[in-house]
């Protein structure tokens, strides 16, 4: 991923609101941290390098009850065809009563 371009080497100094990976972070790093990244960020304490491998700490975390539960249910498949069947019948209800709302205005 993208950069600040300022940080051409790991002893320059970058601005994190310039880089997509910071945004990143603000969505997934907790603040204490993220300012920790911030200041190395612009300090050149910490290379980029670094500062991915926190977010990617972060995001694995995020990610992790999503897996678990795709794991889950990879072992069931029975249970995946019961919640296809379940949003299949909510949407059919759905779109019949939208159905029935645009024929009402159309006076069918
Ligand atoms: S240290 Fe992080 S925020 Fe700063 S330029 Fe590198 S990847 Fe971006």
């Amino acid at each position: 991923m993208v950069t600040d371009t300022r940080r051409v080497r790991r002893t320059d100094p970058g601005e994190p609101d310039d880089c997509p990976v910071f945004t990143l972070h603000k969505a997934f790093v907790p603040k204490e941290a993220r300012e920790d990244i911030a200041r190395g960020c612009r300090t050149a304490g910490i290379g980029c390098r670094d500062c991915k491998a926190v977010l990617l700490e972060h995001l694995f975390r995020f990610l992790e009850p999503v897996w678990e539960r795709r794991r889950a249910l990879e072992k069931n498949p029975e249970r995946i065809w019961e919640i296809f069947e379940a949003g299949n019948s909510r949407a059919r209800r759905v779109a019949q009563a939208t159905m029935a709302e645009v024929r009402d205005a159309l006076g069918f």
